[in-house]
């Protein structure tokens, strides 16, 4: 059987080869990369893009008139035109950011100066990772705020229960993960920001996982916020998008401030620059701002139907393989998951297990995930996390699930 699978109008194989670092050989053996959940490999339009704008337009943006300086101002400023159509926003809604993280904690920073008072209630889940924890919990500490957590059942699935029950006038912002890193979950996002709305709180959506599996309209989704980061979706590491509302976006005080972020300065007063120059302190990652287009436009192309059908394949026959090892426990078995497969194996360190999988060119990823709540919430330490992307095929699951079987052997 020919396992380099073909789906519809999806050729695992012409994927492949536009990502050169696939053909990398680690301790000699192909590359089978399984940590697309901590990052994903870059496309060669992407890898081009960066060394295009090294070579012909690197200068300073939106301050110059000379032309190196117009045309990396055109190049940045059509990103965000691009990357807000793509999000059914508009482009003074589209912030860059150096990441999820930096997104979420512009947001709580610019909402704790006026949002909230002593009392009031805000509401994440169980399976939220650190970047939607802590930056909450410090708010918290600082205003007599309280941080209520919305359970999760045994499989991994959020409970509306849990969260409906906890849901009140007292609530003024739930910040919700729409698909989980070390489960795969994805949540039931829409339900939530149309239930928190009626109860009168904002809503962030954490996107960081789910922009690489499929297209996340943010006008339709309705949330207030809503934050991802581009090396998670085929583009550089340190940018990132935050989404706000204009209206909101339009009264929250600045994140940072300095160069860029002013209309006028005087010693007296400073007013602030229009949306959304208003939360971009300082020289942006220029470079990554305007590659972050590029892998929009390179995801935005595939057929994205297809694309969940070649991932959902390679879970399957993933899980279908694991399910045979002895004292093997698969955590997160929520019933609308992502291509994410998370196991811990009794009487098997995870990190023993990922150093022999090194050995073969397997990359996985092990420990908490930066989700320690969630471990704790499992009654483990951490697990051993293969994350799937476009790119992967099933013969590398299969090769994987072999080596797998043969490592657990050998440690037990
Ligand atoms: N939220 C989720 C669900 C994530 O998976 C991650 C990264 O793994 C983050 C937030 C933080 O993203 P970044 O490190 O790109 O800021």
């Amino acid at each position: 059987m020919n396992n380099s699978t073909t789906i519809s109008r999806f050729d695992v194989a012409d994927i492949r080869a536009q990502f050169p670092i696939l053909n990398r050989l680690v301790k000699g053996k192909p590359l089978v990369y399984f940590d697309n959940a901590a990052t994903t490999q870059k496309p060669q339009v992407v890898i081009d893009a960066i060394k295009h704008y090294y070579s012909h337009t690197n200068a300073n943006v939106h301050r110059g008139i000379h032309t190196l300086s117009e045309e990396g101002t055109l190049a940045m400023e059509g990103s965000r035109e691009y990357i807000a159509q793509y999000l059914g926003a508009k482009r003074s809604e589209v912030i860059f950011t150096r990441g999820t993280t930096e997104g979420i904690n512009l947001v709580v920073h610019s909402l704790g100066l006026f949002h909230f008072k002593k009392g009031d209630e805000i509401l994440i889940s169980a399976m939220e990772h650190h970047a939607n924890i802590v930056p909450w919990q410090i708010l918290c500490n600082r205003l007599g705020l309280v941080l209520k957590v919305i359970d999760i059942n045994e499989k991994g699935d959020l409970c509306l229960d849990s969260f409906r029950s906890q849901l009140s006038h007292k609530t003024k912002l739930v910040s919700l993960v729409h698909t989980s890193n070390a489960l795969g979950t994805i949540n039931p996002v829409k339900t939530v920001v149309d239930d928190a709305h009626k109860a009168g709180a904002l809503v962030l959506i954490d996107g960081a996982q789910a922009m690489a599996h499929g297209k996340v309209n943010v006008r339709e989704l309705d949330a207030d916020f809503f934050v991802f980061s581009s090396h998670k979706l085929f583009g550089p590491t340190g940018v990132g998008i935050l989404f706000g509302k204009e209206q909101l976006l339009e009264q929250m005080p600045p994140y940072q401030s300095g160069g860029e972020m002013i209309a006028e300065v005087s010693f007296e007063k400073t007013t602030y620059n229009e949306l959304p120059y208003k939360f971009e302190a300082g020289t942006p990652h220029i470079e990554g701002n305007i590659v972050f287009a590029e892998a929009v436009k390179w995801f935005a192309a595939l057929d994205h139907q297809a694309v969940h059908a070649h991932e959902m394949a390679l879970l399957r026959r993933a899980t279908e393989h694991v399910l045979h090892i002895d004292g093997l426990r698969i955590i997160g078995e929520a019933a609308e998951k992502t291509s994410v497969l998370s196991f811990v194996v009794e009487g098997v360190h995870h990190q023993d297990l990922a150093l022999f999988l090194d050995t073969h060119g397997i990359a996985v990823r092990t420990g908490h995930h930066c989700t320690q709540p969630l471990m704790k919430r499992f009654g483990i330490e951490g697990t051993t996390r293969a994350s799937f992307s476009v790119y992967n095929s099933l013969d590398e699951v299969d090769f994987f699930a072999e080596k797998l079987q043969k490592t657990v052997a050998i440690l037990r």
